[in-house]
């Protein structure tokens, strides 16, 4: 029989369209024939409701007026309630699997999943803890660091520091790091916040512009280097695909080109050496294992283009799963098409239950 799918997409996150266009292309390519797919959608100001229509009007954001704000969605088990979608008429629809296709705050970063669990519902990808750290740029650099994984210079400010002294600390970072310097907020992805400042305008421009999407912003050499991707996927036993190339068109590899106009180009596999190539994967396989992955993971590198030193960037715990996204495309590569990496990752949150 067939199992209960439920797409969770949309999300109150800077990266609430990218959600959409995930989904879009994830409910084209997931199997109908072995599973029920049930689209949930959650508004920009949190809001859950039931969509059950085109993958065009989830992708164009107009599943918001056409959603069915009667269908209860009920993930918290009380009382003698069922935990699963009631519908108007009655019928009700158990989840056998809940699908987060969101991205960024409230649903890469551990709280959706903390929600998951409660429901006691089976769900793709990484849990709580992996989630949190992954999101969080700062926490999750202390412990690459830690694990002896090779990484950028960095330092950080936080909102109440930096406004409050904010001469000192732009000394600091100058002390610290050499320009360019990369500004990113610690919890945010699609690099929404992000910018590269060559001086100190800019730097200090960054830092304000990076305070409207969090609190906590961390500071980074910025490096003249390849951008090196691999996709991960496993729970126990984990996989790494081949290492793709994204080249950014632009000065960075940022929103518009990720998402908009996607000017960038990518390769794969990478043109890099088979000793690089062996050594960026290994490293992949351990940045996941060392936050405790499960289900996916794309792992992010640099590889410095004089030195050829490597540095590890970061890691996407629900990275893009667009139809120009690298997560599906490198396992594509790798041998593992797109529907088939869906059923894998099905099997996986299933499996992670047992
Ligand atoms: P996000 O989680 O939003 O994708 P990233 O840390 O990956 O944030 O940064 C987005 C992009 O900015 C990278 O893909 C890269 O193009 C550029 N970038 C980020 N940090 C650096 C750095 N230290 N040196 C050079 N480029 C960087
Ligand atoms: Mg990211
Ligand atoms: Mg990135």
């Amino acid at each position: 029989s067939k199992l209960n799918v439920a797409l969770i997409f949309g999300g109150k996150s800077g990266e609430h369209e990218v959600s959409l266009s995930s989904t879009a292309s994830i409910y084209k390519h997931i199997d109908k024939n072995k599973y029920n797919v049930f689209t949930i959608g959650i508004t920009k100001d949190g809001r859950w409701m039931y969509y059950e229509g085109s993958e065009e009007n989830i992708k164009n954001g107009q599943w918001e007026n056409l959603a069915n704000k009667n269908v209860e969605i009920n993930l918290i088990p009380v009382g003698n309630r069922e935990v699963g979608i009631k519908f108007e008429d009655g019928r009700f629809e158990k989840i056998d699997v809940l699908f987060p296709v969101l991205h960024g705050p409230y649903g890469e970063d551990g709280k959706i999943q903390g929600l998951f669990e409660i429901s006691q519902i089976p769900y793709v990808g990484c849990g709580v803890l992996a989630s949190s750290v992954g999101m969080d740029k700062l926490v999750c650099k202390k412990v690459f660091s830690q694990m002896g994984l090779p990484q950028v210079n960095y330092t950080y400010t936080t909102k109440i520091v930096f406004n409050n002294n904010t001469e000192e600390e732009l000394n600091k970072i100058e002390r610290e790091l050499d320009y360019p310097v990369f500004v990113k907020p610690a919890n945010l992805g699609s690099s929404v916040g992000i910018s590269k400042a060559t001086n100190r305008k800019e730097l200090l421009n960054g830092i304000n512009e990076a305070l409207k999407f969090d609190s906590r912003i961390v500071l980074e050499q910025g490096v003249d280097a390849r951008e090196i991707e691999v996709s991960v996927l496993g729970n126990e036993e984990v996989k790494a695909s081949i290492a793709g190339e994204i080249k950014p068109a632009k000065d960075f590899y940022d929103y518009e080109d990720k998402y908009i106009n996607g000017a960038s180009t990518y390769e794969i596999p990478a043109k890099i050496s088979d000793a690089d190539m062996e050594n960026i994967r290994k490293m992949a396989v351990d940045a996941f294992k060392g936050i405790d992955g499960k289900g996916l993971s794309r792992v992010d590198f640099f590889i410095d283009r004089k030195s050829g030193e490597i540095f590890i960037n970061e890691i996407n715990t629900l990275p893009g799963f667009t139809n120009i996204s690298m997560y599906p495309k490198m396992w594509e590569v790798t041998g593992l098409e797109y529907s088939n990496l869906i059923d894998k990752l099905i099997e996986l949150a299933i499996d992670s239950k047992k």
